[in-house]
């Protein structure tokens, strides 16, 4: 089954997004904000681990001192659950808001998160709050075809970040011009995350990102 080369995307415009400078399409979770860390306070109060001994999400969830994993279904309630009252209290990844809004100055910059519909309000409020009132998109599933909607409508430079593989490996498919990212913002996962640098430069430290993503963008 072959994928559409470009998913429908909102209009630049609509966004507030000019097409005169620069795009930058950032994810949020590991990338702008330590989720992991505030997901794993949360299922502490209700009584589960939250182990993170592999690169996996609903995986890693057990009933406090269990060997078994929670079922995924009821991890993903658990995540659903956690986005819709609590993913305002995330912390911002080190370095992270001082870099975007280092880019913010030469470049337009967009939010695009794979997290549920509910996380819309508060994921806003989120961003607001930490000095980066940029437009957020909440999406599901590989990015690479709603970034080739978005990225097709300016005659900028493009650049992308995220921290999972699939999604920097769906935008090159997708936005081949697209200069894709890899930053991994929680110091545990870190040695667990899968990274392809030849094909997406992975940089942790959010003030080298920022440089490179300048570099990229701007041509110097
Ligand atoms: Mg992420």
């Amino acid at each position: 089954m072959t994928q559409p080369a470009t998913s429908p995307a909102p209009k630049l415009e609509t966004l507030g997004l000019s097409r005169e400078r620069p795009l930058v399409i950032v994810d949020v979770d590991e990338v702008l904000g330590l989720f992991m860390k505030a997901f794993g306070a949360f299922l502490a109060e209700r009584g589960f681990d939250f182990r993170i001994d592999r690169f996996a999400l609903f995986q890693n969830i057990y009933p406090a001192g269990a060997s078994e994993h929670l079922d995924i279904e009821a991890g993903r309630r658990l995540f659903d659950d956690f986005f819709a009252t609590r993913c305002a209290e995330i912390e911002p990844a080190p370095g992270a808001v001082a870099g975007l809004q280092r880019l913010s100055r030469g470049a337009e910059i967009l939010i695009l998160s794979n997290a549920p519909p509910q996380a819309e309000q508060l994921r806003g409020q989120w961003l607001r709050r930490h000095g980066l009132p940029h437009p957020l998109i909440l999406s599901s599933g590989p990015k690479g075809p709603i970034t080739a909607g978005l990225v097709a409508q300016t005659p900028q430079r493009t650049a992308f970040v995220d921290d999972l593989l699939p999604n920097l490996d769906s935008v090159a498919e997708h936005a081949p011009a697209t200069a894709t990212f890899q930053h991994v913002a929680d110091e545990r996962l870190r040695p667990l995350a899968p990274s392809a640098p030849e094909r997406h430069p992975r940089i942790d430290d959010w003030a080298e990102l920022a440089a490179a993503i300048e570099a990229a963008v701007h041509g110097r």
